[in-house]
């Protein structure tokens, strides 16, 4: 599939530019097990990068002036190296003159490229379009001009223009984008950046993702609630129980026992927080034993907490867990992501996916009339070069 992806990118860039392009990047999607709305709470998470990208072409052009064109919109950015960074109304440009803002200000030494770029990563759908642009843009750069940035600088820069572009997002995504191994899920401390990878090993059961084809305009207004409700929730937590550090340290006794002085929003939010925070533990150590029953059971929680609690489900990703619920084929589901819209994430007994998702589009389809799409996700390496 990323074949095609490639030969459509560096055929755009010969057309384009007129030369051979040197330098392939491919900069994939990601999905997060478990660990929702905790990266910025003081929590784990459990992420991946998968088997979808977005390929970039790059080559020098010997002068100050950056070229991208998106293949995808048939757009093309040109960027005066020299210049002030600004954002602009063509949002996809704001991720790349985000990262060349950062870059400069690091002091690091590059010069202008012609790049162009194409993805196969549903954008919109929770998998980290923006963050694989980040990602893939500066990993790029790095290996053109041949500067020193780690990993984890890496990921810090892409959050950063992320934070510019405009969504106060945790580090999750980056890192997972640029941290991603074959086979293998990340425990991420999203506080110390301190990871563990896990064997990917789902056993009888495959992981597919159920798009719910919709995104509510409610989404970046409730991310900036949430996280102040959090911070309120926290506050008063640590002037009851001083020696707390983070949402880590609390434990749901506590939570309960300050339940009067929080307002029911700000109580629910936090009691979340708290039980997802230890959700991804359990489930980390589920997987680890092999127990998939164990780790599906404990995403139908998560989901529980989401929708109930944390409230930032909608009718449609609701819905799809439920029609998960009541076939037996599918042991765990929840939706994936900010909320309010994008996938949920599934494991189905093996030999039962095609079923599974022909069964849902039709329930979906007279319930919602809306198309459900379907992705199978592989377990796959970070952002690389690609060697041909
Ligand atoms: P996601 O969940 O996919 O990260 P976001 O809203 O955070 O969704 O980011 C999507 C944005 O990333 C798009 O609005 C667009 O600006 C940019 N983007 C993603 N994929 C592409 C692409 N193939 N071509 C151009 N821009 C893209
Ligand atoms: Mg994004």
């Amino acid at each position: 599939m990323n074949e095609i992806l490639i030969k459509n990118t560096t055929n755009a860039f010969e057309e384009k530019f007129g030369t051979e392009p040197k330098t392939i990047v491919l900069s994939p999607g990601r999905i997060n097990i478990i660990g929702e709305h905790v990266d910025y709470n003081d929590g784990y998470v459990l992420p991946a990068a998968i088997d979808k990208v977005i390929c970039f072409a790059f080559e020098k052009n010997n002068s100050t002036t950056s070229k991208i064109f998106a293949i995808d919109l048939d757009e093309e950015f040109e960027i005066d190296l020299n210049s002030e960074m600004k954002l602009n109304n063509a949002i996809w440009t704001n991720y790349f003159s985000g990262i060349i803002k950062y870059l400069k200000e690091a002091g690091l030494s590059f010069e202008g490229v012609n790049c162009t770029f194409s993805s196969n990563i549903p954008i919109g759908s929770g998998l980290s379009s923006s963050a694989a642009l980040e990602c893939g843009f500066l990993f790029g750069l790095k290996s053109v001009f041949n500067f020193e940035i780690s990993k984890k600088d890496m990921a810090l820069m892409g959050q950063k223009a992320e934070h510019w572009v405009g969504i106060n997002c945790g580090i999750m995504d980056q890192f997972a984008s640029v941290h991603g191994k074959k086979d293998k899920v990340m425990k991420l401390d999203c506080n110390t950046l301190e990871f563990s990878y896990h064997d990917a090993n789902f056993s009888d059961y495959s992981l597919v993702l159920l798009d719910s084809n919709v995104k509510h305009s409610l989404f970046t207004s409730a991310y900036n609630t949430r996280r102040e409700e959090c911070e309120e929730g926290f506050k008063m937590l640590k002037e009851n129980f001083p020696s707390l550090k983070t949402f880590r340290d609390c434990t749901t006794d506590q939570v309960v026992e300050i339940k009067d002085k929080l307002s029911p929003n700000v109580y629910k939010r936090v009691d979340y927080v708290v039980k997802e925070i230890a959700r991804v533990s359990l489930a980390c150590a589920a997987l680890d034993a092999g127990n998939i029953e164990v780790l599906g059971q404990l995403l139908f929680d998560t989901h529980e907490g989401l929708s109930k609690d944390y409230e930032v489900s909608c009718a449609e990703l609701d819905a799809l867990v439920g029609y998960a619920k009541d076939d037996a084929s599918v042991i765990g589901s929840r939706l994936m992501g900010g909320g309010f819209g994008g996938c949920t994430i599934n494991l189905i007994k093996k030999g039962q996916e095609e079923a599974v998702k022909e069964k849902f589009a039709a329930l979906y389809d007279k319930e919602f009339g809306i198309e459900l799409k379907a992705y199978d996700v592989k377990i796959s390496e970070g952002t690389s070069l690609y060697k041909g």
